[in-house]
């Protein structure tokens, strides 16, 4: 049975992520943009996302698992679709026979890969990645002359083709942090090295969103941006949407379940952490931390009721928390704006982030699928 769009919903506005897609390609106009569509598009719904994006010239899709880049194949996407998060016995055939471009780390991933090669009966795009200094998934620069030479004996015997050469930024959201010059060098080297030993990528690529909103020199040939196709900026020091043109794409908005009188000194919630200062009224609104509100919003989360910003009152439980209306009066199914855009006065996901001490990346991500997602 569907649930009611009444609860709750999140609204997502796909004209806003298209017109954030063609703003970013404006900023890497000689690259190619992807599209991260990664943890079902950030919260926001991998197929339709997807779609929108293609529509506004997203040249290729990016995920981090395999499994997210074949289900956006079964929903028909044919564009050039790019996956690197691989685990020995991952479906390497499977995503062959699909055509998606295949990040490789290390030689145990070429090894299981070619095995795999010889059965599909045809070669794989691979993408080689190069550990610059983020120190996650990617090969060592140590390491580097082995991959290599791994990768131009699997080209000569045609079970892969080497299509593309990146790496990922650590601090990139933190404007002139060193590390970023340093990972450019490393990466500049990386490139060269494997040119020069004959491979011939057709895209080299470090760039994420806040590389592609600040630093030109980082584009190369395409770039991979994730939070800001969905309006959000990476960090308050790279700046707000607004300065790059960008518009928030998700609208998390509730309806009040409950409004009621209460006396002062009334406990709301688990561990009664609120007490009411005096007579007030209290407004439930029906989501909770099943729903991806931060449980860390309890006391500080900003919430728009009746055309003012009130605070999540008391501990946020797993369905539901309140708010504090004081002398104010709603009513039973008024909506309550968690966050969105911020043109009706709403809270952003930026707002939440600052509130629970994290980051907006997270505050989307994590809004759960039992809350609708209603398209725009
Ligand atoms: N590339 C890789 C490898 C990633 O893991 C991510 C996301 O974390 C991105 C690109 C997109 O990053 P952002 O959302 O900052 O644009």
């Amino acid at each position: 049975m569907s649930e009611t769009p009444m609860r709750a919903r999140a609204v997502v506005d796909l004209a806003a992520l298209r017109a954030n897609v063609r703003a970013l390609r404006a900023r890497a106009p000689r690259a190619q943009l992807m599209a991260v569509v990664k943890a079902d598009a950030y919260g926001h719904g991998a197929v339709p996302c997807a779609r929108a994006a293609r529509q506004a010239g997203a040249q290729w899709l990016g995920t981090a698992t395999p499994q997210e880049a074949l289900a956006l194949r079964a929903a028909g996407d044919r564009g050039r679709l790019m996956c690197w998060l691989w685990t020995p016995g991952g479906p390497w055939r499977e995503a062959v026979e699909a055509d998606i471009d295949i990040s490789v780390s290390g030689l145990w991933a070429l090894q299981e890969l070619t095995g795999a090669v010889r059965a599909a009966g045809r070669p794989a795009r691979v993408q080689l990645k190069i550990d610059t200094g983020l120190g996650r998934n990617g090969c060592q620069p140590a390491d580097w002359e082995k991959l290599v030479a791994g990768a131009v004996d699997a080209e000569r015997e045609g079970l892969i083709r080497v299509t593309g050469i990146w790496s990922h930024f650590a601090c990139a959201d933190e404007p002139g942090h060193p590390s970023i010059q340093a990972q450019l060098a490393v990466f500049k080297d990386a490139v060269a090295y494997a040119e020069a030993q004959g491979l011939t990528p057709e895209v080299r690529h470090i760039a994420n969103s806040p590389a592609t909103l600040t630093l030109p020199e980082t584009h190369f040939d395409l770039v991979r941006t994730g939070v800001a196709i969905y309006g959000i900026s990476p960090s308050p020091e790279v700046g707000a949407p607004d300065d790059f043109g960008l518009r928030p794409v998700m609208t998390l908005s509730a309806s009040l379940a409950s409004v009621k009188r209460v006396p002062g000194g009334h406990g709301v919630s688990y561990g009664h952490l609120y007490t009411t200062p005096g007579e007030t009224t209290l407004a439930l609104v029906p989501v909770g931390y099943a729903d991806g509100i931060p449980r860390a919003a309890s006391g500080t989360g900003p919430v728009l009721v009746g055309g003012k910003w009130r605070t999540v009152a008391g501990r946020v439980a797993m369905d539901q928390f309140v708010v504090d209306l004081g002398g104010d009066s709603a009513h039973v199914g008024d909506e309550a704006v968690l966050f969105g855009p911020g043109d009706r006065g709403e809270p952003t996901a930026e707002d939440w982030a600052r509130a629970t001490g994290t980051i907006a990346y997270e505050v989307v991500t994590r809004i759960s699928a039992r809350v609708p997602r209603v398209y725009v």
